[in-house]
């Protein structure tokens, strides 16, 4: 299926959005990208891309040149509620993110994953699976390389694994991926979304448009997503850790038994361990969760459990999601950058056992400390608070348990170093974003490891 005969607009010339006026230029649609900072705020500007495919753009903000075209294209980072959008909605326009898009021009399956959390991880692991099975295979959306800018490699018997975002989701219309995944949902991006239940529709449109012959994914153990999602003409199957399936009206799914984990699908006579839980490399019920994910995915293309247990076997997880860095002294040190929200931070302390050290701290607003009270008071031994709200951190932690403060992330390092004693773990896992002191939470991981590294 291809974009019917309109002309694009392109709002934000970030990574997606150049990828989609490129993709649109050179299937002969008109195109304009418009972009609201200059070109020197921008962080990544293929203007060589634009230049050699003779594309019609302009920065440093929107002329009425935008609304000539019948339909936009819009960036994640633009509010439904911002001014550009409210009058293109109001003059007709349509308004795609840039999935839709690249979904038009897609000729193999699709498997898409979405939740508050668990996307990346589960998205890597699922297209890990499906390689080691010999599919050509794409994993694309929010992890790196734009749908955009892989759909013209395809093949009728590629794969491609996207993970989307509820962003992405609000602004499609045809978007049908073959098999979709809902890994879980929290209260999380209200302020775009406007209200809990809009974040939900958003979320569930990924199945929206799925037939009977596709399948719809989604984590029984999250009540929201068993109760409240808009039903599907798709094929429901479920996962859950704790909830013995096969014994439920559930037809098709995945869970965990005696700690193995388990596959069914009555409709053929199939009921098969695929493992044992503790095989699993990568760390802590909530890799439980996006493992049993992906393992429906694969089987839904009859990918052999010994393809699929390998590879559950040798995954290491993504960089800054509990990435184990090195033991020194018999201190293991882990990654966890990627926690920039309590919620995250609480998700990886529950993997360690005790005697962890952690590293916390970064740019927030309004944390609530009060809810890692339990598990900090269980399994931290000291708090390292660094960046702008080291003091609300130590004001807060201060006589809960021992606490010190460090003014760079080196800083941090060391004084974790001095600190640490045989047995022991050091966490970096800030819930806090990381502007305060880097340019993402990439950047503070990855000093976190030089520094690690160097000791
Ligand atoms: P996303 O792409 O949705 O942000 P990631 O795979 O990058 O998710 O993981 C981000 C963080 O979320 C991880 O560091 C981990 O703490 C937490 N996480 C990962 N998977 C899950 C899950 N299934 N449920 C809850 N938290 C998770």
């Amino acid at each position: 299926m291809e974009p019917d005969n309109s002309s694009y607009t392109i709002l934000g010339a970030g990574r997606s959005g150049i990828a989609a006026a490129a993709l649109l230029k050179k299937n002969g649609f008109k195109v304009f990208l418009s972009e609201e900072n200059p070109e020197e705020n921008l962080k990544y500007f293929r203007k060589d891309i634009l230049t050699d495919d003779n594309i019609e753009y302009e920065t440093g903000g929107h002329s009425d040149k935008i609304f000539e075209n019948d339909v936009f294209i819009v960036s994640p980072g633009i509010s439904p509620e911002s001014e550009v959008i409210k009058k293109a909605t109001a003059l007709g326009k349509k308004i795609y993110s840039e999935i839709e898009i690249a979904f038009r021009f897609c000729k193999c399956p699709v498997i898409a994953i979405t939740g508050t959390n668990g996307k990346t991880t589960t998205a890597v692991l699922t297209g890990d699976i499906f390689k080691n099975a010999g599919y050509d295979t794409k994993v694309c959306g929010n992890v790196g390389v734009a749908f955009s800018e892989i759909v013209g490699e395809l093949k009728e018997d590629s794969i491609v694994v996207l993970e989307v975002s509820s962003y992405q989701l609000e602004y499609t219309e045809k978007f049908r991926p073959e098999v979709s995944v809902i890994l879980n949902i929290t209260p999380d991006h209200i302020d775009w979304h406007k209200s809990f239940k809009n974040y939900l529709n958003a979320k569930g449109k990924i199945r929206e448009n799925q037939m009977q012959t596709d399948l719809s994914v989604i984590n029984f153990d999250d009540k929201i997503l068993r109760e409240d999602l808009k039903s599907t003409d798709a094929e429901n199957a479920y996962f859950s850790i704790y909830e013995d399936l096969k014994d439920s009206e559930t037809k098709k799914g995945c869970m965990v038994a005696e700690g193995n984990i388990i596959y069914f699908d009555k409709n053929k006579n199939v009921n098969e361990v695929i493992m044992k839980t503790s095989e699993i490399n990568i760390r802590g019920n909530h890799n439980l969760y996006n493992s049993l994910a992906a393992v429906i995915s694969a089987r839904a293309f009859n990918i052999k459990k010994e393809i699929i247990r390998d590879t559950l076997i040798s995954f290491k997880g993504v960089e800054h999601r509990i990435e184990f860095v090195r033991e020194l002294n018999g201190v293991k040190y882990y990654n966890d950058s990627k926690a920039t929200n309590i919620d995250s931070m609480l998700v990886a302390l529950e993997t360690f056992d005790k005697n962890v050290i952690l590293i916390i701290g970064g740019r927030e607003k309004g944390n609530d400390y009060s809810l890692a009270d339990k598990l900090i008071s269980e399994k931290v031994k000291l708090v390292i608070a660094l960046g702008e709200t080291s003091k609300k951190i130590t004001d807060y932690f201060s006589g809960k348990v021992k606490c010190m403060s460090a003014v760079t992330i080196e800083d941090a390092v060391r004084i974790s170093f001095e600190n640490g004693a045989t047995g022991d773990t050091v966490l970096l896992s800030p819930a806090c974003k990381s502007f305060d002191m880097f340019d993402s939470y990439e950047h503070r991981g990855t000093e976190y490891k030089k520094f690690v590294n160097k000791l």
